[in-house]
C-alpha cells in the first residue's frame, strides 16, 4: 500500500474520468490520496472531493501564485474549511519567486505579498496544529528565513523536492520532510537523485503532483495517481531496497506528518 500525498484531482484534466482515475488508483494498491488545493476554491473542491471518497484526504491553503487574488477575509474561510476532519495540512503554501514582474517595484510588491500570505498562514497552521505543504521555487532563503522567524514550529514538508542533499540538510535538521515526484525518473535531474538517496528513512515521502510531472515512461503525459507506484520503484532502485520497505516508509512517514481522520 501507497500514499500518494500530493495530487491536484480537482483540475479540468480530470473532469472527463475523475471516478475512474481515483478507481485505478485504489486497484494499483494506492490506499490513500492527499489532495492539495491552491486557493479559496480548490479549498472547497479538495474538501468535496475528500468527503466523497474513503481513500481521499485534502488540504486548504493559498499557493503564491495565487496570493496577490486571495480576498482580505481569506483567513476566516480557510478556518472554516479546516474544521472539518477530512482536512489534513495547510498548503500548499510558501514562495515563488520564478516568475516576477520584469518591473523592480512590482517585483518587490510581488515578493512581499507572497510572504505576507505565507506569514498569515504559517500562523493559521500553527493555530490550527496542522501541518504545511509547502510550494518553494527559486526563493530557498526567503522561505527558510521565515520558517526561522516561527521557530520551526509548523511541521513542513517541502514537496516536488528537486535540491541537493545539502539543502535537504538544512530541512531534516529543522525538523522538516521532503517529498520526491515522477523528477526522480528523470535522467537530467542529478541533484534529486543525490537527495532521493540521501534522505534519512523517516524523513521523505512520495507524491504525484498531478496532472504535472509524470514520470519515465509516461513523461509529457496526464499524470495520474497510480502513477506514485513507478517513484516508488524509482526510489527502491534509487537506493537498493525492496520496493515494500519504500512503500512501508513512504506511507508510515505520510500518516505520522498528516492530519488523517483514521
Ligand atoms: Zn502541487
Amino acid at each position: 500500500m501507497l500514499t500518494d500525498t500530493h495530487a491536484h484531482l480537482y483540475f479540468p484534466e480530470f473532469s472527463k474520468d475523475r471516478e475512474a482515475v481515483i478507481a485505478r488508483a485504489q486497484k494499483e494498491g494506492i490506499d490513500r490520496i492527499v489532495v492539495v488545493a491552491t486557493d479559496l476554491g480548490s479549498s472547497r473542491a479538495a474538501l468535496a472531493l475528500a468527503q466523497k471518497h474513503a481513500s481521499l484526504a485534502c488540504t486548504v491553503g493559498i499557493h503564491p501564485n495565487s496570493a496577490h487574488a486571495a480576498p482580505p477575509g481569506f483567513l476566516s474561510e480557510l478556518g472554516e474549511i479546516a474544521a472539518h476532519k477530512k482536512v489534513a495540512a495547510v498548503g500548499e503554501i510558501g514562495l515563488d519567486y520564478h516568475r516576477l514582474p520584469s518591473d523592480p517595484e512590482a517585483a518587490e510588491a510581488e515578493k512581499d505579498c507572497q510572504r505576507s500570505t505565507f506569514r498569515a498562514q504559517l500562523a493559521f497552521a500553527r493555530e490550527q496544529s496542522l501541518p504545511v505543504v509547502i510550494h518553494q521555487r527559486s526563493a530557498w532563503e526567503d522561505t527558510l528565513a521565515m520558517l526561522d522567524e516561527v521557530d520551526n514550529a509548523v511541521r513542513c514538508v517541502f514537496h516536488c523536492f528537486g535540491e541537493g542533499p545539502e539543502r535537504l540538510q538544512e530541512l531534516t535538521r529543522r525538523g522538516h520532510f521532503v517529498s520526491f515526484t515522477g523528477l526522480i525518473t528523470f535522467p537530467n535531474a542529478p541533484l534529486a537523485h543525490a537527495s532521493a538517496q540521501a534522505a534519512p528513512l523517516d524523513k521523505f515521502f512520495l507524491e504525484t503532483d498531478c496532472p504535472f510531472l509524470a514520470p519515465v515512461p509516461h513523461r509529457g503525459k496526464r499524470c495520474e495517481p497510480w502513477h506514485v507506484r513507478l517513484v516508488a520503484e524509482e526510489m527502491a532502485r534509487l537506493r537498493g531496497l525492496p520496493l515494500s520497505a519504500i512503500d512501508d516508509a513512504s506511507s508510515r512517514n505520510a500518516r505520522a506528518f498528516f492530519r488523517f481522520a483514521d
